[in-house]
């Protein structure tokens, strides 16, 4: 069995950093701190664990270029972007600081009795599984809601960003979070299984592939545990004739190509109407030439390496694959290591890996069709149901399709995107449950019935 995780700059595939599992017993000790830890921390005053989020706020702001050199060096993503989502964490905090209290109140309903309301309760201690696309982001996101809702959190993130996961325990216990609040566990999968089967873990949440949250969801099904999914995407963009263009295409492209491609949803499918196909290819394309390759950490760098090179290997044949099938190469498709080049293929047909699957990565597929209606059936026609974003300035037609989408979320003019303020969760097998909001603080938490007569 593997004892270590060694890290590696995809960049450049120099050795970051190698870190010792946790042992078994490092595991129940953690589970075991993490429980004691819980009993005080549901009963400390909502206001006193909302105080320590403006500490951790302040711990994240004074560690800022540190904590987005790490993630960088870690995952591949362009510095200037590891700074945004650092950022990005902040503003999740300040909103949950000025919110989270009157989330947390009890909901009064009138009935017969003397009194009745729902009260809402922490569950306990939750595990958390992350993914390295956004190290640090992904992971607030769940902790920031859950903890301060009374719970206590135990994260296992992705291997690669080990020196991610084990920086965030650090912020928490600087801010001055209790130990056992918040703790990393340095594990395998194997290490999971056996966490998931403890009684000390209440639930699960879980942000990854398909193939991940079947296993976990699986886990926490047989041993009767809720779990939360936050699964990968095949988000459409559909471009109507009077979409405009110029406006609107600099978040177009950001839609596909921010962090490098991998973004759960991330506009992976462009549909495009044929009155306005050519241009739109034209003008997508000399954007999408202008995203400049480089090294990661430089400022100027938007557009770099994959977090892995077997993500990239995984690319290139999703794309080949397409390929052997009738799709054609605009731009792109050549890999060296982790890089895959920013990759638009047009002749894209639904039976083709890049339509039927996520491609984690800047690959562009285009679909050109006929109309509003073949647009509209043509991003339905999918078994991902994370979001989908249109192009058009007839708001009117646009709102009436909201009922015909299935998705987690309609975007109309804006690509798909996380806000703290909006629930954010798909549908079908991109998973269930809600993150973000009111949603994503009530997602670990018994909804008591009172009943006083
Ligand atoms: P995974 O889904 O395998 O990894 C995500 C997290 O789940 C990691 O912490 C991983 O740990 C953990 N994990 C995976 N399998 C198990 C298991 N059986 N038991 C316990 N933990 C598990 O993503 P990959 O890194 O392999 O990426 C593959 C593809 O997944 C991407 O190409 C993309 O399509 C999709 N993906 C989607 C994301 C999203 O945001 N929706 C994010 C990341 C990936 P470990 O690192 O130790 O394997």
């Amino acid at each position: 069995m593997k004892k270590e995780i060694n890290t590696y700059n995809p960049y450049n595939g120099d050795k970051l950093e190698t870190y010792t599992l946790n042992s078994n017993e490092d595991l129940i000790n953690k589970l075991k701190l993490a429980d004691n830890t819980q009993k005080d921390w549901k009963a400390l005053e909502i206001s006193k664990r909302i105080k320590l989020l403006q500490n951790l706020a302040n711990e994240i702001d004074k560690n800022k270029d540190e904590l987005s050199e790490l993630i960088t060096k870690e995952m591949g993503k362009p510095l200037l972007e590891s700074k945004a989502e650092i950022e990005k964490c902040n503003l999740l905090i300040d909103f949950y600081t000025i919110n989270a209290d009157q989330f947390l109140q009890d909901d009064i309903i009138e009935t017969e009795a003397h009194e009745s309301f729902i009260s809402y309760d922490p569950l306990g201690c939750i595990l958390a599984v992350m993914p390295w696309n956004y190290p640090f982001w992904q992971v607030f996101r769940f902790a920031i809601p859950t903890l301060t809702a009374g719970n206590v959190g135990l994260l296992k993130h992705a291997s690669n960003v080990t020196g991610c996961a084990i920086a965030i325990e650090k912020l928490f216990l600087n801010a001055g979070f209790p130990e056992g609040c918040f703790q990393t566990l340095v594990t395998d999968h194997n290490g999971i299984e056996t966490i998931i089967e403890n009684d000390i873990v209440k639930a699960v949440s879980l942000t990854g592939s398909e193939k991940a949250g079947r296993k976990i969801a699986e886990l926490a099904g047989k041993n009767l545990k809720p779990s939360l999914l936050e699964l990968g995407g095949n988000n459409a963009c559909i471009i109507l004739k009077d979409a405009d263009l110029r406006k609107h295409m600099d978040t177009i492209v950001k839609a596909r190509m921010q962090n490098s491609g991998q973004s759960c949803i991330a506009a992976k499918r462009f549909i495009v109407v044929e009155e306005l196909y050519d241009e739109f290819i034209k003008q997508f394309k000399s954007k999408v030439e202008d995203l400049n390759y480089g090294n990661p950490l430089y400022e100027t760098t938007t557009m770099s390496c994959l977090a892995r090179e077997d993500l990239a290997k995984i690319l290139e044949e999703q794309v080949n694959k397409s390929i052997d099938l009738g799709a054609k190469v605009l731009i792109g498709n050549q890999r060296d290591s982790a890089y895959y080049q920013p990759t638009i293929l047009t002749n894209v047909t639904a039976e083709m890996p890049v339509f039927k699957e996520e491609t984690f990565g800047p690959v562009a597929a285009i679909i050109k069709v006929k109309d509003e209606d073949e647009a509209y059936k043509s991003a339905s026609q999918s078994k991902f149901g994370l979001g989908t974003m249109v192009f058009t300035s007839n708001y009117d037609a646009a709102s009436k399709r909201i009922s015909e989408i299935e998705d987690g979320a309609f975007f109309i003019n804006e690509m798909v995107k996380s806000d703290p303020r909006l629930p954010f969760g798909g549908t079908k097998i991109s998973g269930y449950g809600r993150e973000l909001s009111k949603e994503g603080m009530l997602a670990f938490v018994n909804k008591k019935t009172i009943y006083i007569n």
